[in-house]
């Protein structure tokens, strides 16, 4: 795959299903990571589990992304303790999912805030170092519903849309300083969650899928680990689908 060696990246919710895939694809490939997450036992377990199959002492950072003050925090922590930080990689999401018509503002608020505010938060701070250092690499994990719409999902799907508009406005404001942001959209993706569905559940899912099958978090992983490397330079403002067919979008 593509070298990552002598590079450092922060990854959000790096203990999760997708975000432990993509943390070990760049660790993998040679980077230093600081893996964040709110939830700082998971996290130090991980960080050992990856230090003993990668080496490079890679570290967690605690952070509570619904927190501003945390998340303004995170950035200069990474730098300082990893003593900068070229890729950013904004995985961390959840969601609270409801018909609107019964959708809380709670649900509203606390989805846009962790999904679409903490990483505007991050890509900005992240903007002004790579800015400093001419170079840089911004991935946020979106998602297909985000570019189809879901019924129940007003909340999350509204901000997977906008990180996606956010990032082609960042890639064009930091273009000529060798940054690059951009977005991979994953389809349906095999976790604990996905785990818990029943055989009918499931066979629901893959029918709805060209591939027949769900995806694995390495195959996000891997896509990450491309966007962030030297050889995907000229690639900015894009979005690449990880969706095994099930919406083919441009
Ligand atoms: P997951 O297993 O639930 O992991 C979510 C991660 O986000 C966890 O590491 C969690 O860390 C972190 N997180 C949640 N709330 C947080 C908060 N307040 N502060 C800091 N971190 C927080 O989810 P996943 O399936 O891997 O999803 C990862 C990304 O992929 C998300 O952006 C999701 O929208 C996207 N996605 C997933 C799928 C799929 O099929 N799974 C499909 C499309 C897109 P803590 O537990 O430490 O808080």
């Amino acid at each position: 795959m593509f070298s990552l060696e002598g590079k450092t990246a922060l990854v959000t919710g790096a203990s999760g299903g997708i975000g432990s895939s993509i943390a070990r694809a760049l660790a993998s490939q040679g980077a230093r990571l600081a893996l964040s997450g709110s939830n700082a036992d998971k996290l130090r377990a991980f960080r050992d589990e990856l230090n003993s199959e990668f080496g490079h002492d890679h570290v967690e950072i605690t952070c509570d992304l619904s927190n501003t003050t945390q998340v303004e925090e995170l950035i200069p922590a990474t730098i300082d303790t990893l003593g900068g930080m070229d890729i950013l990689v904004n995985n961390a999401g959840i969601t609270r999912d409801n018909l609107a018509m019964r959708m809380k503002d709670e649900e509203w608020d606390e989805v846009i805030r962790i999904n679409l505010e903490a990483s505007f938060r991050l890509m900005r701070a992240a903007a002004r170092t790579m800015m400093k250092a001419r170079g840089g690499r911004i991935v946020s994990i979106t998602s297909v519903v985000g570019a189809t719409g879901n019924p129940g999902q007003m909340n999350y799907t509204a901000a997977k849309a906008g990180l996606t508009g956010m990032s082609k406005s960042l890639a064009q404001e930091l273009a000529s300083r060798n940054i690059t942001v951009n977005c991979v959209a994953p389809g349906f993706i095999r976790t604990a969650m996905t785990e818990k569905l029943d055989d009918k559940q499931k066979d629901a899912i893959n029918s709805r899928i060209p591939m027949g099958r769900m995806g694995e978090g390495d195959e996000i992983g891997t896509a990450v680990a491309f966007l962030a490397s030297d050889e995907a330079a000229y690639v900015t403002g894009q979005t690449l689908h990880v969706n095994g067919g099930m919406a083919m979008l441009s």
